[in-house]
């Protein structure tokens, strides 16, 4: 389930109050990269434009919440797209995908979500109608994505480049590499 987030950072407070719900969340920004177009959902109550979402399931890995997410919320299946990680030899460890960022937001009295923030890009599935608390699902352009558009808060549009320009060196860095990226 999804759950909106776009008020106030608060990096700097470990929460010590007994009465804060904390949970983890995995979110994703999903680049197009051959239309260079960012995928996101208008929240029906804030009117604002978001990147999908939501709570991190028990027993599940931030990064496959983030890959759920993103296909109940919008129909798109995605491949993660992972930032830099040591390369350990195969062995006990199992290095996950890396999130971009990991930050805190507080999404309301008391309830903290501690979010895992992924670039992703699109590989398949089709774009559904919003539901339940999103009401739209659209591709914004860059251009639009910086031009300030008045219902896509400046995180948003700043997380949608960095993801963009995550997503661009990976797939010339895979093509250097002779590998074949995947993506529409
Ligand atoms: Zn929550």
């Amino acid at each position: 389930m999804a759950c909106c987030g776009e008020t106030s950072t608060n990096g700097d407070d470990h929460g010590s109050v007994a009465s804060l719900s904390r949970h983890f969340s995995a979110r994703a920004y999903v680049y197009d990269p051959k239309r260079q177009r960012i995928l996101l959902l208008k929240h029906r109550q804030l009117d604002i434009w978001v990147e999908p979402g939501g709570h991190v399931d028990a027993n599940e890995r931030p990064d496959d919440a983030a890959v759920r997410e993103v296909l109940e919320e919008t129909g798109i299946i995605v491949r993660l797209v992972s930032a830099p990680a040591p390369n350990f030899p195969a062995g006990v460890e199992k290095m996950l995908v890396q999130p971009l960022g990991i930050r805190a937001m507080s999404v309301g009295p008391q309830h903290e979500h501690v979010e895992f923030i992924y670039a992703s890009v699109a590989v398949d599935g089709s774009l559904k109608n919003g539901e339940r608390e999103f009401d739209q699902v659209r591709w914004f352009t860059l251009e639009e994505i910086r031009s300030a558009h008045a219902q896509i808060p400046r995180n948003v549009c700043l997380w949608s480049l960095i993801c963009a320009e995550h997503v661009t060196s990976k797939i010339l860095a895979e093509e250097m590499e002779g590998m074949r990226y995947d993506g529409k």
